[in-house]
């Protein structure tokens, strides 16, 4: 299998004619199930070459990467990061969870609290949700918009345009720095988001997992689709591309993002740090030494 091909399909840079609908949270790429054994070997190769990729990123200690994961409840998220950053060295990535904001974060833009976590140079920081539910959430339920406490004349109908260019502006900012933004969307659909929530009511060790505003928030299913929609329209880009990825199929998704990860450690074109002459003969001196203890 191609997995440029696989990464193509599910890559959006230019958004304008982006269609959800276009999208089918199903899709494996014609991967039947006959196939999930060499699926299965696929995600352990880029599980491993990201772990090999990881290593020399922090080495070279010039490039960073900012992973975000944005979709709606039970489609995968924790899950994906998990099976995704298995294999690499946890000194090296830093996972950041975004709730309901704090009266703190209220009082400051909203890029305030994510800034605080992205990653820096030779780092891979992941975003389990991010400042994009402020185009998300907050659009499906704009009486959050009160608690932000913004001036009142700052709210107007030009809210999401004016947060879409700010989101862009930050990201296109954050690129030109040497950090590169990778965003994923687990696409989900309505049915399977069910059987999940059944299954976490139904299962004891899965209990946890359920909230009640789980249900509540699956009442605006299609008020949430179509704010993702505009989102991705919005704002991928080819510095921050959005990758779609169909989220029915747990091993689909956990094989489309380990392999998008490896792509962009891999455009990095990462090295590890040359070493000087003079370096060089520090080196044999230090063997020497140890050889004549
Ligand atoms: P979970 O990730 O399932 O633990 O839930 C976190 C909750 O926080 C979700 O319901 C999000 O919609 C909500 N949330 C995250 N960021 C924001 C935000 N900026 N404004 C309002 N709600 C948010
Ligand atoms: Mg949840």
């Amino acid at each position: 299998m191609k997995v440029d091909k696989l990464l193509q399909r599910y890559r959006i840079e230019h958004g304008k004619h982006f269609r959800l609908k276009d999208h089918g949270p199903a899709d494996t790429h014609g991967l039947g199930s006959e196939l999930k054994p060499q699926a299965t070997e696929l995600l352990a190769n880029g599980v491993k070459e990201l772990s090999r990729l990881q290593n020399i990123l922090a080495a070279q200690d010039r490039w960073g990467l900012l992973l975000i994961f944005q979709a709606i409840d039970a489609a995968g998220k924790d899950g994906t990061i998990n099976h995704v950053m298995s294999g690499v060295n946890p000194q090296g990535v830093d996972v950041w969870s975004f709730k309901v904001p704090s009266a703190e974060e209220l009082r400051h833009g909203y890029l305030w609290r994510t800034s605080k976590c992205m990653p820096g140079r030779g780092e891979i920081g992941i975003f389990n949700r991010s400042y994009y539910e402020e185009v998300l959430v907050v659009r499906v339920h704009p009486e959050e918009l009160e608690n932000e406490k913004l001036p009142k004349s700052l709210v107007t109908k030009h809210i999401w345009q004016e947060r879409f260019e700010d989101i862009n502006n930050y990201e296109r900012y954050v690129t030109r720095n040497g950090i590169a933004v990778v965003k994923f969307f687990l696409h989900l659909s309505k049915e399977e988001q069910k059987r999940r929530f059944l299954e976490r009511l139904d299962d004891p060790e899965k209990n946890w997992k359920f909230s009640s505003s789980d249900v509540k928030e699956r009442q605006f299913w299609d008020a949430y689709q179509e704010v993702y929609e505009d989102m991705v329209r919005h704002t991928a880009s080819e510095h921050a591309p959005w990758y779609v990825v169909p989220a029915d199929n747990k091993w689909f998704t956990r094989l489309v993002v380990s392999h998008a990860v490896v792509d962009v450690l891999k455009s990095m074109n990462l090295k590890y740090p040359k070493v000087s002459s003079a370096e060089r003969a520090a080196l044999k001196q230090a063997r020497q030494q140890l050889k004549s203890e």
